[in-house]
């Protein structure tokens, strides 16, 4: 049978949205937060205390 794997995915702390994993992150998925660096320049909501 020739089925392919599924990805790993995350979910990205910043907007909340699901993202697969990508052949740029295959070195440090471990590593991957965010789905982005736009997301990543981003920090999460984080409530001040
Ligand atoms: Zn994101």
């Amino acid at each position: 049978m020739h089925r392919k794997a599924s990805l790993p995915s995350k979910v990205c702390p910043v907007c909340n949205r699901p993202f697969a994993w990508r052949k740029k992150w295959a070195k440090d998925w471990d590593a991957v937060k965010y789905c982005s660096e736009r997301c990543r320049r981003q920090r999460p909501a984080v409530t001040a205390t």
